[in-house]
C-alpha cells in the first residue's frame, strides 16, 4: 500500500550473500513523523534490510529512496548526512573513554571525519566555537535520557540499559529526522525499556521518525503505528497493529519458523 507521506521508501530490494538470498525483493514505505515497526521470524532478513538502508551493505537489486533522494548503494556516513541515523553499538575496544567522549565523537563516527570537517570550520576559532556547540548538545541529549550524572564515567561500566540510552544519545547527536533501531530493548530491564519507550514517543512528538526491529510483539503492538511483516526476505504483510495481529499469514509465518 502507498502511504500519504512516506519518509522512506525501499522497491524491489534484493541482498544475496553467495547462495544466500538474505532479502528477496522487499518494497515498503514509512510514513513521516510514524513509529514503524519491522517484524518477522528469525532470520527473515531484518537486519540485512536495515543494513542496506543504512549503507552497511550495496542491494544488489532495487532502490531505497530516502526523504525523496535516492540514497541506494551510500555509504554510511552518507546516509547519516542525509538525516538517517542508526544507532551504534559503542566500540568495546574503548571502554576507558568516558560517556562524554563517546558523545563528542559520534558525530565523527557517524559522518565520517572528512565530512565531518567539512561541514566544519577552518579558523582556529571556530574549531572551538563548534568543539563547545557539540559539548551543549551532548549535555542536552545526556540530561534528556537522564544519564547525565553519568558523563565522566568510562562506557566500560555501564550497565547494557546504561549503554543502549548512551547509544540512543549518540545517534541523536547529529540531529537526523529518522532512527533506525535494531533490537532496542534487548538486554534492558523492563523499568528502563518503559523509560526508552517514552523516549521514542517523545521524540516522535518533537518530529523525528522511527522504524525499529523489535522481537517483543507487546512493544510492537503497543508501540507501533504501522507494523512490516518480513518472512523469507520479502513483506508478507503490513498495516495496522491489530490487522497485523490476527493475519493468518502471519501468525503461520510464525509458528512455522
Ligand atoms: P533477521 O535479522 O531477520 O534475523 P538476517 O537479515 O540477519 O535476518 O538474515 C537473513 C538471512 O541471511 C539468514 O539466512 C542469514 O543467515 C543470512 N545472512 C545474513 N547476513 C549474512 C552474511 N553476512 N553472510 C551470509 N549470510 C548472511
Ligand atoms: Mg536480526
Amino acid at each position: 500500500r502507498r502511504l500519504d507521506d512516506p519518509i522512506l521508501e525501499l522497491e524491489g530490494v534484493v541482498k544475496r550473500f553467495g547462495g544466500i538470498t538474505a532479502v528477496d525483493g522487499a518494497s515498503f514505505q514509512v510514513e513521516r513523523g510514524s513509529i514503524t515497526g519491522l517484524i518477522g521470524p528469525n532470520g527473515a532478513g531484518k537486519s540485512t534490510t536495515f543494513n542496506c538502508i543504512t549503507g552497511v551493505h550495496t542491494p544488489d537489486e532495487g532502490s531505497i529512496v530516502f526523504d525523496g533522494t535516492d540514497i541506494t548503494g551510500n555509504a554510511p556516513h552518507r546516509v547519516a548526512n542525509e538525516g538517517l541515523v542508526r544507532t551504534f553499538q559503542i566500540a568495546r575496544e574503548l571502554p576507558e573513554m568516558t560517556v562524554l567522549e563517546n558523545m563528542m565523537l559520534a558525530p565523527k563516527d557517524q559522518l565520517g571525519e572528512s565530512l565531518w570537517r567539512s561541514v566544519a570550520p577552518v579558523s582556529r576559532q571556530r574549531v572551538v566555537e563548534q568543539e563547545e556547540e557539540l559539548r551543549e548538545r551532548s549535555w542536552e541529549m545526556l540530561e534528556f535520557f537522564e544519564i547525565d550524572h553519568l558523563a565522566e564515567e568510562e562506557a566500560g561500566n555501564l550497565s547494557g540499559g546504561q549503554r543502549k540510552l548512551l547509544e540512543f544519545a549518540r545517534a541523536l547527536l547529529t540531529d537526523p529526522e529518522m532512527l533506525l533501531l535494531d533490537e532496542p530493548m534487548a538486554g534492558v530491564n523492563p523499568s528502563l525499556e518503559k523509560k526508552l519507550l517514552e523516549h521514542v514517543h517523545e521524540l516522535q512528538d518533537q518530529g523525528y521518525t522511527f522504524l525499529l526491529v523489535e522481537h517483543d510483539m507487546d512493544v510492537i503492538m503497543n508501540h507501533c503505528e504501522h507494523v512490516v511483516v518480513m518472512h523469507q526476505g520479502s513483506v508478507l504483510a503490513e498495516g495496522e497493529a491489530a490487522e497485523i495481529k490476527s493475519n493468518e499469514q502471519v501468525i503461520e509465518a510464525y509458528l512455522g519458523g
